[in-house]
Formats: C-alpha cells, sequence, structure tokens
C-alpha cells in the first residue's frame, strides 16, 4: 500500500493551526486515519481480507472477497457520522489538548457545528480516549487507592428531589445524588487508572485492586473500612486521616490530585451528572493525566491526538445510547455540564 507510505509522522500538523490547515484535505483525513488502522496496509472490516479496492470518486474502499463496502469512519466511534473528517479531527485535538476539558459551546463555535452535534461528538471522541478497560494487573506499586465522590451540591438541592435520590441511592448527608468514583495511582508508572463504582464497599473496591495491582505489591490507602483485609494479599500500609495526611511514603496525595484535576474540569457543575456520563469524563481525565507531559516523558499535543486517534476503532456509541432518544428536530438539546 504505497500510498500510505510516504505519511511520515513528520508531515503531521504539529500544532492547532497546522492541523485545521492540513485536515482540510479530505484525502490528507483519510490517509492518516487508514495509515493508523491499518499499518500493514488496509483490510476489510468486514472480514479481515487484505484485497480492498479503493473507490476513488466515493472515497471508500470495497472488499475482493465479501464485496463489502467500508470507509474508514466503518467500525469506529465516528461511524455513521455525517460530519466530515476535518470537522472530528480538529475536534479530537480540541479536546485531547485542553488542560480543563472543553464544552460543547466551545467545540460549537470552533468548528461549526449545532452545540448538540458538539455535545454528542464529544461524547464519542470520550469513548475513543477511554483505556482498555481490561488490564489485569500491571500496577506493580507502590499504588495508592482511594475512592471520591462527585456530583451535585445537596445543599441546593430542591427537597423532594434530595428525598427521592436519598430514598432511592440510600446515601445520607453531603453524598445525596453523588457517584462514587475509585481510582488508583500507581507511583512508578505514574498512570491512573479509575472508574465509576456502584459503591465503596470493601467487595467492589478490593476487587478493583485485585484486578489492576500485581499481588505483593505495596498498596496505600486511608483507614477505609473497604481496605480491611487487603493486607492478605498485597503489603498494604494505611495512613489515617484523622492524624495525619502523610507517613513518609504512605500517603494516597498522588491519587487526590487526579481527584481535584478531575473536580476542576467538572467545577461549576450543578445539574446531576448520570454515573453512565460520569464515566466518560473520568476517561477523559485519565487519558489526559496518563499522558501528561513530564522530564521523562515529552509528550506533545501531537503525540496525544495521534495515540487518541490509534484508539478509535472497535469502539462504538449511538445517540440513542447516549440519551435514549432517537434524533429527530425534536429532540431537547442535551444537558451540557458548564465547565
Ligand atoms: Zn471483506
Amino acid at each position: 500500500m504505497l500510498r500510505y507510505i510516504h505519511l511520515a509522522m513528520d508531515e503531521c500538523p504539529k500544532n492547532l493551526m497546522e492541523a485545521a490547515r492540513y485536515f482540510k484535505d479530505r484525502n490528507a483525513c483519510i490517509d492518516l486515519i487508514a495509515f493508523l488502522r491499518w499499518p500493514q496496509g488496509v483490510k476489510c472490516v468486514h472480514c479481515g481480507h487484505d484485497k480492498c479496492g479503493f473507490l476513488k470518486t466515493r472515497r471508500i474502499w470495497k472488499c475482493a472477497k465479501c464485496r463489502k463496502q467500508f470507509s474508514v469512519k466503518t467500525g469506529t466511534v465516528l461511524e455513521d457520522s455525517p460530519i466530515p473528517l476535518d470537522k472530528w479531527l480538529v475536534a479530537l485535538w480540541l479536546i485531547v489538548n485542553a488542560k480543563n476539558g472543553i464544552s460543547s459551546w466551545e467545540i460549537h463555535r470552533s468548528i461549526g457545528v449545532t452545540q448538540k452535534t458538539a455535545w454528542f461528538m464529544l461524547h464519542r471522541i470520550r469513548l475513543a480516549m477511554q483505556d482498555d478497560r481490561k488490564h489485569l494487573f500491571g500496577f506493580g506499586g507502590p499504588v495508592e487507592s482511594d475512592e471520591t465522590y462527585i456530583g451535585p451540591n445537596p445543599q441546593k438541592m430542591h427537597k423532594d428531589r434530595k428525598a427521592r435520590i436519598q430514598a432511592r441511592d440510600g446515601l445520607k448527608g453531603g453524598l445525596v445524588g453523588k457517584t462514587a468514583v475509585h481510582g488508583m495511582l500507581d507511583r512508578e508508572l505514574r498512570q491512573v487508572r479509575a472508574q465509576v463504582v456502584p459503591n465503596v464497599k470493601r467487595e467492589v473496591l478490593q476487587d478493583a485492586i485485585l484486578d489492576n495491582v500485581t499481588p505483593f505489591a505495596k498498596v496505600y490507602t486511608d483507614e477505609w473500612s473497604g481496605y480491611d483485609g487487603l493486607g492478605k494479599k498485597f503489603v498494604h500500609e494505611v495512613v489515617n486521616h484523622s492524624m495525619e495526611y502523610v507517613k513518609g511514603q504512605v500517603h494516597t496525595q498522588g491519587i487526590e490530585n487526579f481527584w481535584s484535576l478531575l473536580k476542576r474540569t467538572l467545577r461549576g457543575t450543578y445539574v446531576a451528572v448520570e454515573p453512565f456520563h460520569l464515566d466518560r469524563y473520568v476517561d477523559e481525565q485519565v487519558f489526559r493525566f496518563n499522558n501528561r507531559a513530564t522530564k521523562d516523558n515529552p509528550i506533545d499535543d501531537r503525540d496525544r491526538f495521534m495515540l487518541a486517534l490509534t484508539q478509535i476503532s472497535g469502539k462504538r456509541i449511538t445517540y440513542k445510547e447516549l440519551t435514549g432518544k432517537v434524533p429527530d428536530n425534536t429532540t431537547p438539546e442535551p444537558p451540557e455540564i458548564p465547565f
């Protein structure tokens, strides 16, 4: 597939200005996505066959074996989207490199799509930013484990609504209407894994740790009872937050720093964030945190963009799955979380 080989990394845009100019050419967009999806040459997305003809006028491939057609969008988060690739790629550039997140209103103004479309695009891009959840172990420690609650301020809630949510979730006081998130930070790898959890009970937290952390690694937590008994499988050390926040190496300040970044991104949120949506905001923040530039890892905007672009395949979310509704002109604007 000679037509892709010329596409060296150096040719790719290095900043937003260059990206907007470069991706104006639809063929450049297709070449880049195809190159990242099929570095060894295009393979049929339906049957895996490696002989596919490119129909230049329609910019799609046709498989020589199963005779089915496909585009670079087929089988990715971009599937079935009427939005042209140049807008997609510029939106992707913007979101992966926005330090504190970016709202659908900003995307709407920046690339000239409706706010509703921008909202949907952002959720699809967040799905691309999600890392592979099936990792077993990988975190060798020391690992900090902690949990946090995210959601509206119960003091600002109407009392009927508060009572209804309290009855539904069983959470009390300051936790009414909030969603639990569990996270782990590997200090050696300087990577975070975090996800929305149904609760912070022992079974939930310890299952997450067992899935991610190598047995007998050092695990640091606070004194929360959900971590009791962890010492059977790990070197578990506890910092008692009613006494102190740091006990030598034993602290959870790294993961707490991640929580404050996540909350800063979500700041100003007084709408109830459904756990279903919150998970994708967590994914977005994890991506940004794990791919931040450090002295040892001088990653730049282009690297982050390319990485996210390699993760668009094999994932899909429809408007209906996101909102429970079929899109039409009467659909109200989706809720926006103001950043
Ligand atoms: Zn095929």
